[in-house]
């Protein structure tokens, strides 16, 4: 039997990588690079490499978290990144790069998009929603018509009827 990947699970939800990353946190008790083992045996083999890595759904700290609406009063996500943080430029494009330059991986499978996409409500997004509709309240759950400064906004889809 040949199989034509081998993959190799490089970064799970709580941010922690397999292998000894220089860029973010290396999972605790790391005793040798398996990545490196895995990737000299592929080569050698003839076999790609490819990598299951986190995306959107990982711990950040940093300011990268996902704030929710938590039905009106706004609560961290931790799981989750906000997509106005700076997460994809320190954080997971550098490692996808590291891979790329140290490991030569050959593929990345990246995990978790579906449900670690959704709306922030951090101080950037909620700035970002006020440039882009001109209003100055922010909708704090989905439906909701009143803005969070308590004056009155005309919805999420439609702010200018
Ligand atoms: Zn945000």
């Amino acid at each position: 039997m040949k199989p034509d990947w081998i993959q190799c699970d490089c970064k799970g939800h709580a941010g922690y990588t397999s292998w000894p990353t220089a860029i973010g946190t290396p999972s605790p008790g790391i005793v040798k690079d398996a990545l490196r083992i895995h990737r000299d045996v592929t080569r050698e083999l003839g076999i790609k490499l490819g990598c299951t890595t986190r995306g959107l759904g990982q711990s950040g700290g940093g300011g990268v978290s996902r704030v929710g609406s938590g039905g009106g009063g706004r609560q961290p996500q931790p799981h989750m990144t906000c997509r106005r943080s700076a997460y994809d430029e320190v954080l997971m494009i550098p490692q996808m790069l590291e891979l790329v330059h140290e490991y030569d991986v050959d593929g990345f499978w990246v995990d978790g998009e579906n449900w670690a996409s959704a709306p922030c409500w951090c101080e950037r997004c909620r700035n970002e929603f006020r440039r882009r509709s001109g209003l100055d309240g922010v909708p704090m759950t989905a439906g909701s018509r009143t803005g969070s400064t308590g004056s009155p906004s005309t919805g999420i889809c439609s702010p200018n009827t």
